[in-house]
């Protein structure tokens, strides 16, 4: 565990320190000998009680955006209540914390700063990451979220203001798996950017120049991962939100030089996988007879028809027969073989033999598809017709509008219901609210990457693993599938409702540490007793004694 050097931090410095601070909970001891007293009022209150004060103030606020600033405000004052609130609130906090409010968050993140939060490491850094990084108090990093900004959400390129995403997402992998916030460090590389509107913005914070993108851009991003994994061996290294030539060549450079994994890509397939699984339980079909059509073919998709390809080979496809399934459509229309001389390297495997096509309605008329997935940041993309000639080839079509935040999803909940008479299994990004249709209530599935990454995160570094397989993923998404109750299935929603999430990162965390012994990739022991050890690890918001 992380060593605990600030607790001779006294006085006003410790009523600064969102770890260590407990605000009016100090005990009387406490405020004696830690220098507080006249500090704070006189009567000590239980943390039951600040969580009223602050749920309170919470919905005094009148926007999306205020509660987030508001929330962050309490995660920078006192990390433990703020831990205690959103754990309590989980369903109604996700689209605060993260998206779609982050979204907002990210893009006014130069406009309502408040305080610093993690590193920022500038092309003008270059040759001393080293020592930013000893900047850093903690000792015992375990994981790192890191950004470049370039393609915040499905927002595009938000420069330094990206920052909101790693910090949102390390958040959440302390309220969903009990990471201990102080094994945290969200990180944002800073090369510049691309949006004007940024760029001609005098509060923009970030480097105000075009972003980089040659020799020193890598060779900064080499130094970044090389200062992190000498400063803090086994440190997990997430990638987040790059934009796609980046994100596909740096997992493929880094994945083997240390537990490195790339959410957008890897997170984002073992939850959809894990939501067509449920999808299927509910269809009563296997997995290999589907035909898949994908709107978009970056990161998202292809990530998505790797661990579905995974999941054919399990039932007994060959690669090929497997790609066979997938019918991929970008912004030029069909992934197809005649345009292999142009196709980036991570579409080729998905190029068909066939006749092009350019609109997605043309390639649902052909192929009929029985589960179609929009991964393309284009809102409303998935039109009446379309979704009227996908109903009426298929009894229940498998409908996910995966694009955040919810102003790009490819069409709401509402409309996939109402256009496919009440027979789409329907999942989004971002989450919808339940809809009433013909006097039923069905409930969209979210398939939020955080039923995944926290689970995933809390195995390797329970286990040290000292690398982050693609089985690790697919057994995360078994184990998600697996935990979504019948019941929930009945209503429509192929994903455990959010307040099930602390309980599913658990069993998502004893199933990679299992898949890491089973691998040797492990550097900590095995534990005879691994729930015992588990519930040992985790790290919970309740104050501790400081004397
Ligand atoms: P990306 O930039 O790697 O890929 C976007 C793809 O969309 C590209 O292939 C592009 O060609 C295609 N595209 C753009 N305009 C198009 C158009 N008009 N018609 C068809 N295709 C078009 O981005 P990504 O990482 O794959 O993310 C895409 C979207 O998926 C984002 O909105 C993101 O928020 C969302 N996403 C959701 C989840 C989730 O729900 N769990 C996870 C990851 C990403």
């Amino acid at each position: 565990m992380a060593k605990d050097k600030q607790h001779r931090v006294t006085g006003v410095e410790l009523l600064n320190t969102p770890y260590l601070n407990k605000g009016t909970a100090f005990t009387e001891e406490e405020r004696d000998q830690l220098g507080l007293r006249g500090l704070i009022p006189p009567r000590q209150v239980p943390i039951e009680e600040q969580h009223e004060r602050v749920w309170e103030n919470y919905g005094y606020k009148p926007s999306d955006l205020a509660k987030y600033i508001y929330l962050i405000g309490l995660q920078d004052r006192n990390e433990t209540l703020f831990y205690y609130l959103l754990e309590r609130h989980m369903q109604e906090m996700m689209p605060i914390v993260y998206t779609p409010t982050v979204g907002l968050a990210c893009q006014k993140y130069s406009r309502i700063f408040r305080r610093p939060r993690g590193l920022v490491i500038s092309l003008q850094d270059r040759g001393r990451v080293d020592s930013i990084l000893d900047n850093w108090p903690s000792q015992d990093i375990r994981i790192v979220v890191v950004t470049d900004g370039e393609r915040i959400l499905g927002l595009g390129d938000l420069g330094l203001n990206g920052m909101g995403i790693p910090v949102g997402k390390l958040s959440l992998y302390v309220a969903a798996a009990g990471i201990d916030p102080r094994m945290t460090l969200p990180v944002c590389i800073d090369v510049g950017t691309d949006n004007q509107e940024l760029l001609a913005d005098p509060l923009y914070l970030g480097l105000a120049q075009a972003r980089e993108r040659g020799e020193p851009y890598d060779a900064l991003i080499d130094e970044f991962i090389n200062a992190t994994q000498k400063r803090w061996p086994n440190c997990i290294i997430q990638f987040e939100d790059f934009g796609n030539t980046n994100a596909f060549r740096f997992l493929e450079k880094y994945r083997d030089t240390g537990p490195v994994f790339n959410d957008d890509m890897q997170g984002t397939g073992s939850v959809v996988y894990a939501g067509l699984l449920g999808a299927l339980r509910v269809t009563g079909q296997l997995l290999q007879d589907q035909r898949v059509v994908f709107l978009g073919a970056g990161e998202a998709a292809v990530g998505i028809a790797r661990a579905m390809i995974r999941g054919m080979l399990d039932e007994g496809l060959s690669e090929e027969e497997a790609h066979q399934r997938f019918w991929l459509v970008d912004s030029k229309g069909l992934v197809t073989r005649d345009r292999l001389d142009t196709l980036a390297a991570h579409k080729k495997p998905f190029a068909r033999e066939e006749p092009p096509a350019v609109s997605l309605q043309e390639v649902v008329q052909r192929v009929k598809p029985t589960v179609l997935l929009g991964v393309s940041g284009q809102p409303g993309k998935f039109t009446r017709e379309i979704i009227d000639s996908m109903s009426a080839a298929v009894d229940r079509p498998i409908i996910f509008a995966l694009s955040n935040p919810t102003s790009k999803a490819e069409c709401t909940a509402e409309d996939a219901y109402n256009w496919s008479n009440g027979q789409a299994i329907f999942a989004s990004g971002s989450p919808f609210d339940p809809v009433e249709y013909n006097g039923r209530t069905l409930v969209p599935g979210q398939g939020n990457n955080v039923y995944i990454f926290p689970g995933v995160g809390l195995g390797v570094i329970f286990s040290g693993a000292k690398r982050i397989t693609d089985s690790m993923f697919h057994i995360a998404a078994k184990t998600l599938a697996a935990a979504v109750p019948p019941g929930t299935l009945d209503t429509g929603s192929v994903f455990p409702a959010m307040d099930e999430l602390q309980a599913v990162s658990l069993r998502i965390g004893i199933a990679v540490a299992q898949e890491a012994y089973r691998l040797n990739l492990n550097t900590m022991p095995e534990p005879d007793d691994v729930d015992a050890a588990f519930a040992d690890f985790i790290w919970k918001p309740e104050y501790k004694s400081l004397l």
